[in-house]
């Protein structure tokens, strides 16, 4: 029996129970269903409304500053070609989404959200954030738009991401440090859940990437793919041709199916996608569901997650507290199946090894999270020829990062 019989088209996904083969579907309680449907019913309706795209388009345009531009990373490309034999090494781009307002890629799905929950009339948004940029993100979406916003956020994580924490406040959020679990950003969206089935009429929850029930996944993934959209008429424009690679890191996944989505029927175009190894697959201090993890439910969905042997929810690791999450969108769950995305990982050491090259090279200091990916792009650029076109999407900017990757190079600030 094949639960995951090849599709014509990669595209097509997910069914009408927000299945991506075995994968995705809505595991919730069922005083959650009925929101679910409603957001379900709203989504499709926006879809169908043209107001709704002019208006993503608009304030995509004169809010966030889209389109981001793609950038011909020539020093980069120069420095690894001096490292490959002869004829090789590939023509390295940057989608730049850090370029975006609010410094990532997180912008452009709160941005549908938002607007979403303004067509519905609710008036309060919730979120869960980690790092901080999903609910930095939120709160100024909310500020903009004068909505309430509550932002749940691990108590681990308030105490090190102090920064975020006080940005989310000058913006009017209110943020509840989360004292349940480990602490951090699964046991923030746990909480975040309740909230929502606490607060049926007035509530939307904002999720911050390509998890939770259908519909998330899949609305998340469609507000995403103006990534992969615009960096197609980019290559389109600049090269004349499709890329030949694409290349993203991955926490839950969104800014890499914002990327890939459009790309994933052009089976010329290799993808990768990159998880955070953290100090190694082996040595179980790691963030890599897919590498390291196997099939479970967790946060309304089947996916890869990372689990102890009980089945409960092992603690990730990761240098970069965007990608510390142990489970993964689970649409990337089944192209990992299906083989039409190969997923690699990349080390803590691998990582600061690239964020430094990157700095120096490019004048361009990434957040440690599309670090990681370009880790990857070292590596594999100088295996391809020398008319490889290689996509990285560079989903964030390191400002955020710079405390914490002084200390670990033993400098004060
Ligand atoms: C949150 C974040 C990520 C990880 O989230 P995805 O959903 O996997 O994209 C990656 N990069 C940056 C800059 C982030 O802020």
């Amino acid at each position: 029996m094949t639960l995951n019989p090849a599709p014509n088209s990669f595209r097509t996904g997910p069914d009408e129970r927000g299945r991506f083969g075995i994968f995705g579907g809505r595991f919730v309680a069922e005083t959650l269903m009925p929101l679910i449907l409603d957001l379900e019913k709203a989504y499709a309706d926006a879809k169908a409304d043209p107001s709704f795209k002019a208006d993503m388009e608009s304030y995509g345009t004169h809010y966030i500053g889209r389109p981001s531009p793609l950038y011909f990373a020539e020093r980069l490309t120069e420095h690894l070609r001096a490292k490959a034999p002869a004829g090789q090494g590939a023509k390295i781009f940057f989608k730049r989404e850090e370029l975006n307002h609010t410094g990532s890629h997180k912008v452009n799905n709160v941005l549908g959200q938002i607007l979403l929950a303004r067509r519905m009339g609710k008036p309060r948004i919730i979120a869960e954030t980690g790092a901080g940029q999903h609910g930095v993100a939120t709160a100024t979406l909310c500020a903009r738009f004068g909505l309430k916003c509550v932002v749940y956020m691990g108590a681990v994580d308030v105490e090190r991401q102090a920064p975020n924490v006080f940005r989310m406040k000058m913006l009017g959020a209110e943020v509840i440090p989360v004292q349940s679990g480990t602490r951090t950003l699964k046991d923030a969206m746990n909480e975040a859940l309740r909230d929502w089935v606490t607060n049926v009429s007035d509530t939307f929850y904002c999720i911050g990437t390509v998890a939770g029930p259908h519909p998330y996944p899949a609305m998340v993934r469609d507000f995403q793919s103006v990534i992969g959209i615009e960096t197609k008429q980019q290559m389109l424009e600049m090269e004349g041709r499709l890329p030949d690679s694409l290349i993203a890191c991955i926490g839950g996944g969104s800014n890499a199916m914002g990327l890939f989505h459009p790309f994933l029927d052009d089976r010329d175009v290799e993808i990768y996608g990159v998880e955070a190894a953290g100090h190694g697959v082996q040595s179980g201090l790691h963030a890599a569901s897919l590498t390291g993890g196997r099939p479970g439910v967790l946060h309304g969905n089947r996916t890869y997650l990372l689990m102890n042997e009980d089945g409960q929810i092992a603690d990730a690791h990761s240098i970069s507290a965007g990608l510390d999450y142990p489970g993964i969108g689970p649409e990337h769950a089944w192209l990992h199946e299906m083989g039409r995305v190969t997923y690699l990982s990349a080390t803590d050491a691998e990582t600061l090894e690239a964020f430094k090259l990157c700095s120096m090279l490019e004048g361009i200091i990434p957040a440690l999270e599309p670090a990681h990916a370009l880790s990857k792009v070292m590596e594999l650029a100088p295996t391809k020829p020398a008319d490889h076109l290689m996509v990285l999407n560079l989903s964030g900017r390191g400002d955020k990062d710079i405390p914490q990757v002084a200390q670990i190079f033993g400098q004060t600030l």
